[in-house]
């Protein structure tokens, strides 16, 4: 049973990527933000160390090749979910 939106992902933004090793997380757009976003694939507000080194890495592929290299900044604010780990690339002029 799905604990909340993000364990229960519908695909109705586009998926950039869904990586199952070394650990189940996906990239995907934010329905609320419209702009790319990892999650976590377990219900856990706190990723390792590892893994979030990982989702920074692959979801900053991502946001280089949407936003261009040192145009984004990696936001690991949860407002919305708090109790599930993700983490949004956000352009850094996207109110301009
Ligand atoms: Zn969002
Ligand atoms: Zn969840």
């Amino acid at each position: 049973m799905a604990k909340c939106d993000l364990c229960e992902l519908k695909e109705y933004t586009p998926w950039y990527a869904s990586f199952t090793q070394p650990f189940r997380f996906t990239i995907l757009d934010c329905d609320s933000c419209d702009t790319p976003m990892a999650v976590l694939g377990d219900h856990r507000a706190g990723p390792t160390a590892e893994e979030r080194a990982f989702m920074v890495e692959a979801l900053s592929l991502i946001a280089r090749a949407k936003y261009g290299e040192g145009e984004f900044i990696i936001d690991g604010v949860m407002r919305q979910i708090p109790d599930h780990c993700h983490m949004h690339a956000r352009p850094t002029r996207w109110r301009g």
